[in-house]
């Protein structure tokens, strides 16, 4: 990737990284990025975390903060002027105060918080800043762009759409693409009407139904304010011959529209957000997948194989040995687990963990250390054995959501029920041939349902706890090793 950003570039990437390696030294700093594709729940797991840093929440397994060696936490004003700051105050309330999940968002954002702490090896006092970055995982799925031409997009994109349940969504757009002709004129018209075919054959890829995750261009699916602009109007083509594109043809001009989105869109990103990370949390919803069937499971293991290529690093020389991505340490994690019972966590983390081996297999990635939980930053579910005839059967309890259907029910958003969200298969393999679906333990399958936020009790500090699955794991695995 880095041989095709430009040496002047990486020359001031790389004085940008010494400058912060040399702030780094007189006060540590980690910059975290946390993303996931939209709807993972990374404004949430955000949230969470801030607030059991600020508030001291129960993380046993977070050691620094259970040992008691963290003094205090605060936030402090947002450094990056250009970027938004997460919006900690207002999700927060809305998760305790109103017991509502925060709006989400789909831009980047950031929340620097300064953590006070005594050093278990000098037992000297120090503060950790710690930066949070809130990107979209559809940003991350274009990097591999960047090391891609535009004849070879266009072929590995069709490619993909002839496949699977993608064929079927894809045949508007397949009919429309047989109709142009690359070597001819180029054609405003044409273009638009592409670029819109194929921007409605990735939202269809995307619905809940076929839950597909490997969908770039990123911004077609999410336009922002480039929304219209020529670098978000083009469209792959079919492209017989391999020779250049001849100058005023159509394929000329998706050439220059493609690379335009890449000099707008996937290098702005990757030198002023990407490429500045030091640690990664990659957030995965995984149930969404299995809800949707082996091909959303093999469409989620394309997508994390990659992001690990995104997180590879580059050529051996030593501008890219400055300038390639300083992430050292990744966790893969599978969010919402409180749907599951807990006799389930330890399954759906073996599923990822066998998920991530593949991709780090076929990514051919090597560097930083990868791993993997399964975790609910805000647990909305409590457990309970429910008696059926005879039998006593796992059930988790929570209240739906209103408006939440089931069947001819419909919730008010304040009745609790109990649900029996089924088993996972022991064996991950399972997951990625025949599976079905979850083995219901029970006629009623709740597991579509969403739940509200918990009721909070107020804390020690009196501040309101949230309770969780696996965070402390999380934090340990992210942080644990900056705060020894
Ligand atoms: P984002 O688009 O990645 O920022 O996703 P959000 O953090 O906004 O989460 C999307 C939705 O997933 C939320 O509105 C919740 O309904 C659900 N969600 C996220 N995290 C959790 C969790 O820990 N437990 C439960 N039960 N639901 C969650």
């Amino acid at each position: 990737m880095a041989s095709l950003i430009n040496i002047a570039e990486e020359i001031r990437l790389a004085g940008r990284a010494l400058g912060e390696f040399g702030a780094g030294l007189f006060n540590p700093t980690v910059r975290l990025g946390v993303t996931g594709l939209s709807g993972a729940g990374k404004t949430v797991f955000i949230t969470a975390l801030v607030h059991h840093l600020l508030h001291g929440g129960r993380l046993p397994v977070f050691e620094p903060l259970s040992s008691g060696r963290i003094a205090r936490a605060r936030l402090e004003p947002q450094p990056d002027d250009a970027v938004p700051r997460f919006d900690y105050e207002t999700h927060v309330r809305a998760l305790t105060e109103e017991r509502r999940w925060p709006e989400s968002t789909s831009r980047v954002s950031e929340l620097r918080v300064a953590i006070d702490y005594q050093s278990a090896r000098s037992g000297r006092d120090r503060t950790l800043t710690l930066d949070i970055v809130d990107y979209p995982g559809e940003w991350l799925l274009d990097l591999p762009l960047l090391a891609t031409s535009y004849s070879q997009w266009s072929a590995d994109t069709l490619r993909l759409s002839h496949s699977g349940p993608r064929a079927l969504l894809a045949s508007r757009w397949h009919k429309h693409l047989a109709t142009l002709n690359a070597v001819g004129p180029e054609n405003e018209q044409a273009a638009l009407q592409a670029a819109q075919l194929f921007t409605e054959y990735l939202k269809a890829c995307r619905d809940e139904r076929y839950a597909m995750r490997l969908l770039p261009p990123g911004r077609f699916l999410m336009p922002g304010d480039l929304a219209g602009s020529p670098a978000l109007t083009f469209a792959p083509l079919e492209l017989s011959t391999p020779a250049p594109a001849s100058a005023g043809s159509l394929h000329a001009m998706m050439e220059r529209r493609y690379e335009a989105y890449k000099d707008v869109v996937v290098r702005p990103f990757y030198r002023e957000h990407f490429a500045r990370l030091d640690r990664q949390i990659v957030l995965v919803d995984a149930l969404a997948a299995f809800n949707a069937g082996p091909d959303a499971v093999k469409d989620l293991e394309g997508a994390l194989a990659a992001i690990l290529g995104s997180f590879r690093t580059g050529r051996s020389t030593i501008a890219s040995a400055l300038f390639r991505p300083r992430i050292d340490r990744i966790l893969f994690a599978a969010t919402k687990a409180d749907h599951l019972h807990h006799s389930n966590h330890d399954r759906l983390e073996r599923f990822l963990a066998r998920m991530t081996e593949r991709a780090v297999e076929r990514a051919k990635f090597s560097g930083a250390s990868v791993d993997v939980v399964a975790l609910a930053a805000v647990r909305a579910t409590h457990e309970a054995m429910v008696a059926r005839g005879r039998d006593k059967l796992a059930a988790i309890t929570g209240t739906p959501l209103a408006g939440e259907r089931l069947g001819s029910d419909s919730f008010d958003g304040e009745t609790e029920i109990a649900a029996f969200p089924g088993d996972l298969p022991d064996d991950p393999a399972v997951l990625f041939k025949n599976f079905t679906g979850l083995t219901k333990a029970d006629e009623t399958d709740y597991r579509f349902l969403r739940f509200r936020p918990p009721r909070t009790e107020p804390g020690p500090a009196g501040a309101p706890t949230l309770p969780h699955i696996r965070l402390d794991r999380a934090l340990q695995f992210l942080l644990g090793d900056r705060l020894a």
